[in-house]
């Protein structure tokens, strides 16, 4: 019956518009294709890829499309794109983009068993804007290879049947003979005896030339002067030449690529090479063509990330000896950008480094990707390549179109060209991430010591369900101390990770790459699980209840529903809210009203707020102002300079104001007398450091109040 199904809807399309030819096509490459009815929201044809099994084809009956994204989306997509693919796939959405624009991309990550990859969804309408009935969805991994014969075929039927054109100019007859006899079973052939003949077939044929073979000793108009003169007109300069020299002359070879060149081919003849290069070089030239065709971002006109890691890929495998090296530009702060200066000015900076970028480029590759960032690949002596960055860099920044705006650059020089080309991203992103927030530093390289710690974060990465499911993240408790009576007034609660049971890792080293990845919201309530349930322990067993705090990293903070999912989690234990206060890390990214609004559910149902880090971050007390929370934690930063009078004098300010604002004040990281001595004076209400305790595990912790307390009665 299934199989009936699908008979009748491919029959149904196959004439309309080779539908059948497309899906054939496109389900080698796709993991998921659906095909949706526009009036009934159903979808008609469902084909899976399951990697472990090959190609498996699903055919359900109709199926609601809704129902079968979002769940696509819940099982697939990483949690912080989620909420962009649920609104990027909506179907009035989508239909509403068709009806615009043939067909789109949307990019998101996915992950599994730990392994985070790129995908992407394209959506294509099947007909005219106004009368179009099917949508097709295809979703694929970004780094699977696309069989681009395949589709060519398809999108350019018309190139794929007929022969190709190509030219020769080299003015030996017998070298000329020779050449024609290799190639013409599979080209039409023109040939011409130097470069200016060869011009003038030029220019009558450009638009059917797919090749040209030069040679570069001419009598007339040799090929320097040839490459030269095609380089001024870019309609002539987009068909690739590929240059005849007599011997291995690596001057000449790299004169040739400086004037635009796409490979070589060296005397005496050898067919199966020069075969094979001239085949290439097609191949590589109407790839882009095709993809150039269909993936530009609207704003810029630049390749996307998808098309620059398929074409990149290309050019990797095509020069593989030649030294390539790939740059990622990043805006910092571009969030802010748009708040303060609004979209109009964001989308000038956006044009602004994209037309600087891409006219600086010659032996090179620039895309967009993403939002607020741009990757580059570039081949060329890595001298070279690192001057004309530092101009591009001094340039970018001497005309910016907003003012004090920052541009890192992560360049990953030399990259090892068997790596796919989303890891080399990776690699020189992590370079970027290094210099995020150092203010005097416009560029990082990525070093050996980075790629150590990428494999070491992929680790932890791939360890975490593990890690949960064997309880090997432990939390601590470092006691807060109350400065007047010294009485422990509550602790904070701390993760550890005691992998396989033995070492130890400090939350230093996971929490950030859990942070990137989206993992940190499950580590988050997981630790809170724990601390509830230490407290509803302590409850029942009649034991005072101090507060316990808890961390809710950004990542959290912004997750749907958390506010629900923590009110609930205190409920089913029965405990008081007042018993597991949250702390929430200062930054400029917490003021908005989402984050608001979460906040305001939690302190309506009786949670209680913490303000972490302050002083570290956007340190705003009047934004702060707008918002529930009932202490404030000066970051361990300031209070390492308590002892000096510019650092007292901060510290004063920001117990001030808070108390204007009615807000209790925790220092955190006190560790000497004389620091303690200062906050006291200064009307701190609570400490936080080692000068009392460091973070213990429970039963010490336990104890440790059970002492003091006793001591302090
Ligand atoms: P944090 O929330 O600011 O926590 C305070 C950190 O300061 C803790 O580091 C604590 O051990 C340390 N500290 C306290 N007093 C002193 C002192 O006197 N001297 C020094 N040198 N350090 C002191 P820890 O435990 O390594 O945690 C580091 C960060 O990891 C935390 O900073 C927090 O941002 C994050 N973290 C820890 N557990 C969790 C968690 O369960 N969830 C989330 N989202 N983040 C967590
Ligand atoms: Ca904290
Ligand atoms: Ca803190």
């Amino acid at each position: 019956m299934h199989k009936g199904h699908l008979d009748n809807n491919e029959e149904q399309i196959k004439d309309t518009l080779g539908m059948n030819d497309i899906i054939s096509v496109l389900r080698n490459e796709f993991s998921n294709i659906y095909l949706v009815d526009c009036k009934s929201q159903q979808i008609e044809i469902y084909r899976y890829k399951n990697q472990a099994v090959g190609v498996k084809e699903i055919l359900q009956t109709k199926q609601p499309y809704k129902a079968a994204i979002q769940k696509y989306i819940e099982e697939n997509v990483v949690l912080e794109d989620r909420k962009k693919m649920n609104a990027a796939a909506d179907f009035e959405h989508v239909c509403s983009q068709l009806h615009k624009i043939p067909q789109f991309t949307v990019h998101y990550r996915v992950k599994r068993d730990g392994v985070l990859s790129y995908y992407y969804m394209k959506c294509a309408r099947i007909g005219d804007a106004d009368t179009f009935q099917r949508v097709i969805f295809a979703f694929a991994n970004e780094d699977a290879d696309v069989k681009q014969n395949e589709i060519e075929k398809i999108i350019h039927a018309d190139i794929t049947t007929g022969k190709r054109k190509i030219l020769i100019i080299e003015d030996d007859a017998l070298n000329r003979e020779m050449l024609c006899e290799i190639l013409k079973d599979k080209y039409d052939i023109l040939t011409a005896e130097n470069g200016e003949i060869g011009f003038e077939i030029l220019e009558k044929n450009y638009k059917a030339l797919s090749v040209i073979l030069l040679d570069m000793q001419m009598p007339v108009c040799d090929g320097t002067e040839f490459l030269k003169k095609i380089g001024e007109d870019t309609a002539l300069a987009s068909i690739p030449v590929i240059v005849i020299t007599a011997n291995s002359d690596e001057d000449a070879e790299l004169t040739c690529l400086n004037l635009g060149a796409s490979d070589f081919i060296r005397k005496p003849y050898n067919a199966d090479i020069i075969k094979g290069r001239v085949d290439n070089v097609i191949k590589l030239k109407e790839s882009t063509l095709m993809l150039a065709a269909v993936e530009h971002d609207e704003l810029t006109g630049l390749y996307t990330r998808q098309v620059f890691l398929h074409y990149a890929k290309g050019i990797m495998k095509f020069r593989a000896d030649t030294p390539m090296h790939l740059v990622v530009a990043k805006i910092i702060d571009f969030k802010l950008i748009k708040h303060m200066y609004g979209n109009k000015k964001a989308d000038e900076v956006i044009g602004y480094l994209a037309s600087v970028y891409s006219n600086r480029v010659r032996n090179g590759l620039v895309a967009r990707q993403g939002h607020n960032s741009f990757v580059g690949l570039f081949w060329e002596d890595y001298k070279t390549f690192e001057q004309k960055l530092k101009n591009v860099i001094s340039e970018v920044k001497a005309n910016l179109p907003v003012k004090g705006l920052m541009v890192k650059y992560g360049v990953y020089k030399d990259i090892d060209k068997r790596l796919p080309v989303s890891a080399i991203c990776d690699c020189a992103s992590m370079a970027e991430e290094s210099i995020a927030d150092n203010y005097d530093c416009d560029m990082a390289y990525y070093t050996e010591e980075m790629g150590h710690k990428r494999i070491n974060n992929q680790m932890i990465e791939i360890a975490f369900e593990s890690a949960l499911k064997n309880h090997e993240f432990i939390v601590f408790y470092q006691p807060k101390v109350d400065i007047d009576t010294e009485k422990v007034v509550g602790a904070e609660a701390l993760v550890r990770w005691y992998k396989d049971g033995t070492s130890l890792i400090s939350p230093g080293e996971f929490i950030p790459v859990y942070e990137r990845d989206g993992l940190i919201v499950r580590l988050d309530e997981y630790v809170f699980r724990q601390v509830c349930s230490l407290q509803k322990r302590r409850m029942d067993k009649g034991e005072e209840l101090l507060p316990i705090s808890v961390n809710l990293s950004r990542t959290s903070a912004l997750h749907e529903d958390v506010a629900k999912r923590y009110i609930d989690i205190i409920k089913e234990n029965g405990i008081p809210f007042s018993c597991v206060p949250i702390e929430l890390t200062e930054s400029a990214a917490i003021y908005n009203d989402r984050v608001k609004a979460m906040t305001e559910q939690l302190t309506d149902a009786g949670c209680i707020l913490h303000i972490d880090d302050f002083g570290v971050g956007y340190s705003s007390l009047i934004s702060l102002n707008q918002f529930p929370f009932s202490t404030l934690k000066i970051d361990k930063s300031l209070i390492d300079d308590v002892c000096q009078s510019k650092g007292k004098t901060l510290v004063e300010q920001v117990i001030t104001l808070s108390k204007l604002l009615d807000m209790k004040v925790v220092a955190e990281g006190v560790e000497t007398k004389e620091q303690l001595d200062i906050i006291k004076a200064l009307q701190c209400d609570a400490v936080q450091g080692f000068y009392y305790a460091k973070p213990m595990p429970e039963d010490e912790f336990i104890e440790y109040v059970k002492g003091i307390q006793s001591k302090n009665q």
